[in-house]
């Protein structure tokens, strides 16, 4: 097994060191290699996704990413922005599907901005279409308006579009990942407004058909959003397109208090996937040892799970991760009265050493 390692800008370098060391514990049998990207990769190499960063990537068996970008480089011209090599990754290694866990830890329940009664045991997860959608969509741009409401005013304008083959592919995705979890999946879409999500409903509808054990329904993407602040434990698997999926997936992260907890997957068809916290690089953070790894940590067990076939691996780090919270050890971003603040290097310290002591219990996937 090879994975590349790509910590980034910001806390990157940071976190990512800490899941390396739990990684390094749990006597796998891998090779690692590092690389740069993002801003780093740029004040290097001139680019943010360096052709050796690429082929690194494709060649390895899974890649752990950690974060990139800063505001300092938001005058470049964006294809030399840090956050395209986030989209040239996706792009070249072919990652459609985007899995965002939001799970309430116990021990956390406090540091939602939701009633502990709401989140307490929360364990949804979030499919997010990645290649499709107004975020892709052609032709986009700004012109002088021809018609409309202002015709010859300066107007700019994306494409919303979903072809068959994607959406039956995200959507097989999403019964099958429900298979393995309550057997449940809302479809969430604005199907009464949009015609690209009343065809993504239909696609989804059909594909259902191949999946009977598997409930289905559907709601709009303005009712889910309310509903993921009313009753998120309604929720089990949610499937959505690009952009629905980006805004949901991050209210669903602030339902279980911390971004820093939260880890992710992209994956492609053969399930090889990048592994990354779902937080940005935080540079207003970085280089202060105050960052919390858990999420980073948290994306090498989902990696070892999905990509390695190391489920039981992924148990250990998993159970490491809820027996350092018991213990009552909180980064600044999850910290509250009554618990121990630490430090990025002691929280990752401490999952190691629980890593190591080995209790495991078996979580959903
Ligand atoms: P952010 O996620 O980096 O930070 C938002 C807030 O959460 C900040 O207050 C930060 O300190 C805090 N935070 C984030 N991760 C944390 C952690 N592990 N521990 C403790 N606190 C944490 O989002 P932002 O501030 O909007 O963006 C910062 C930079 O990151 C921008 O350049 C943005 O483009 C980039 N970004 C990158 C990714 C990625 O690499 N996948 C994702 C989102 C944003």
């Amino acid at each position: 097994m090879k994975i590349a390692i790509l910590p980034g800008d910001g806390i990157g370098p940071e976190i990512m060191a800490e899941a390396v060391k739990v990684l390094n514990v749990l006597d796998l049998d891998f090779e690692t290699e590092t690389a740069l990207v993002g801003g780093a990769a740029y004040e290097a190499h001139g680019h943010p996704l360096p052709e050796a960063t690429l082929n690194l990537a494709k060649a390895a068996d899974a890649v752990l990413f950690g974060a990139v970008g800063d505001w300092k480089y938001d005058k470049l011209e964006r294809s030399l922005r840090p956050e395209q090599a986030i989209l040239g990754l996706r792009k070249h290694l072919g990652l459609f599907a985007n899995f965002r866990p939001a799970i309430c830890y116990e021990q956390l329940t406090h540091a939602s901005s939701l009633k502990p009664e709401l989140v307490a045991g929360l364990d949804i997860l979030i499919i997010r279409e990645l290649t499709g959608d107004i975020y892709f969509g052609q032709p986009r741009g700004r012109r002088v308006a021809v018609d409309g409401h202002f015709p010859g005013a300066e107007e700019a304008f994306d494409t919303m579009r979903y072809s068959r083959p994607e959406i039956e592919r995200i959507a097989h995705v999403a019964f099958q990942a429900a298979r393995k979890r309550s057997k449940k999946v809302t479809s969430v879409d604005k199907a009464n407004v949009l015609e690209t999500f009343q065809f993504w409903k239909d696609v989804v509808t059909e594909v259902h058909a191949q999946y009977p054990d598997v409930e289905l329904d559907h709601m709009y993407v303005d009712n889910a959003a309310m509903q993921l602040v009313k009753a998120p434990k309604a929720f089990d698997v949610v499937v959505t397109g690009n952009m629905f999926g980006d805004i949901l997936s991050d209210e669903a992260a602030m339902l279980t208090g911390s971004i820093g907890m939260l880890p992710s997957a992209s994956l492609d068809k053969a399930n090889k996937g990048l592994y990354e916290p779902s937080h940005g690089s935080a540079p207003d953070i970085a280089g202060k040892g105050v960052a919390n790894p858990l999420a980073t940590i948290l994306s090498a067990a989902m990696m070892l799970r999905f990509s390695l076939n190391q489920p039981q691996a992924a148990d250990r780090i998993e159970s490491a991760v809820k027996a350092v919270l018991s213990a009552g050890l909180r980064t600044g971003d999850i910290w509250s009265e009554g618990t121990r603040k630490v430090g990025t290097r002691e929280m990752g310290d401490a999952v190691v050493a629980a890593s190591i002591t080995g209790k495991t219990i078996t979580t959903k996937t």
